[in-house]
């Protein structure tokens, strides 16, 4: 069997795997990477492309689906299979299968006579899943974006899990802190933010962060303004029992929640948030803070003396970045990924014959010699 490397290693972007087996082909991911306009997409040929039986996403992030209309219109004509929230949010809408529709986590499940599929949920965003495939006697497994620590999503947990060769997020690669860590100063961040009476804008990617950010504020009941598509986030996702954990579900209502023109309201009569009662969250679905609006709000937010808090990855040369190496923002990250160690420590709790670190521009230098380096272009066979 084999695997080629289509994108996503020693790089940043356009995950894609490509499984070569006797009977069947398929694809994992279709990214595409936006910060390198020269090569966005995966590296395939037509008939590989053409070739692939099956698509499977294991998130809406573009990353792993922003190359999905480009691969149809190199000819692909197998079948994607997704979670329903997947399907939802990618920003093609494709035809498919779900996974619900498939099997429950951890449950093994036929996709056609050659090949068997395990999928359970990874705690990076809803909709996100890790995949255990089972083709030609061989086992694969692909975590996705995987996080198990996450306040916000659930995650089934990897655990005892044989596999060929195993696919890991270590997108953090040599960052030295645990998601554990982050979270710990995070919620230091907090509880001296409810102390105060500033605004803090919180601004946020779709369908990730954003969530483990309304959680915080949630269980300190501090009001919360946030753009209408967050709020569809939280309250109208199909099946949020499923994909959010109990304690966000139940901490969620605690705080006062109102829209963005409520916020405007309050800023004529707090002339421009200068003197609030209480500390309020503002969430903005505008990571890089790409629009105007949104940089005016940054201005009247540092005005007022309160901070923009970012918690995630700036783009080169965004408005968020500037603000950061200015001071002007302060960083509380919220861990979406796995660094070196905790992929390391994915793999003792597991039983993979070969690891692949993924998702993580530098080389990283493990010491275990079942840990393969690999980059974009590589074919692996087992
Ligand atoms: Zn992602
Ligand atoms: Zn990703």
């Amino acid at each position: 069997m084999e695997l080629l490397i289509a994108g996503g290693c020693l790089e940043h972007g356009r995950n894609c795997f490509y499984v070569r087996g006797r009977e069947v082909s398929f694809l994992v991911d279709a990214g595409i990477m936006k910060e390198n306009p020269d090569t966005p997409y995966p590296e395939l040929t037509k008939d590989q492309i053409q070739d692939a039986a099956y698509l499977f996403l294991t998130h809406c992030h573009s990353d792993h689906t922003g190359a999905v209309k480009w691969l149809y219109d190199q000819g692909f004509h197998g079948e994607v299979i997704a979670s329903a929230p997947t399907f939802a949010w990618m920003k093609d809408a494709v035809p498919g299968r779900t996974l619900e529709s498939m099997s429950v986590p951890g449950k093994k499940c036929k996709v056609d006579d050659h090949l068997k599929m395990t999928w359970g949920r990874s705690g990076h965003c809803i909709g996100s899943v890790w995949y255990l495939f089972r083709l030609d006697g061989r086992k694969i497994l692909f975590t996705g974006d995987y996080q198990e620590h996450s306040g916000a999503y659930k995650c089934d947990r990897i655990r005892d899990l044989s596999a060929d060769l195993a696919l890991v997020d270590t997108a953090y690669g040599t960052e030295s802190g645990t998601a554990g860590d982050y979270r710990k100063d995070f919620e230091g961040s907090m509880d001296r933010l409810v102390k105060t009476n500033r605004p803090y804008l919180f601004p946020v990617p779709s369908h990730g962060r954003g969530l483990d950010v309304l959680r915080a504020l949630s269980e300190r009941e501090i009001p919360i303004y946030m753009e209408d598509a967050i709020i569809s986030e939280c309250l109208e996702t199909p099946d949020r029992e499923f994909w959010l954990r109990k304690k966000f579900r139940g901490s969620f209502g605690n705080s006062e929640v109102h829209t963005m023109e409520e916020l405007g309201q309050l800023m004529e009569e707090t002339g421009g948030l200068s003197f609030l009662e209480l500390p309020i969250g503002i969430l903005v679905q505008d990571s890089q803070l790409i629009r105007q609006e949104n940089r005016d709000l940054t201005a009247a937010v540092i005005k007022a003396g309160g901070r923009v808090v970012l918690t995630g990855k700036q783009d080169p040369a965004s408005f968020s970045r500037d603000l950061l190496s200015r001071g002007d923002a302060v960083f509380w990250k919220i861990s979406v990924h796995q660094n070196a160690d905790e992929a390391l420590k994915l793999k003792h709790k597991n039983r993979f014959r070969f690891m692949i670190p993924c998702h993580c521009r530098k080389k990283l230098d493990f010491k275990e010699r079942d840990i393969l380096t690999v980059r974009t272009g590589n074919l692996v066979k087992f």
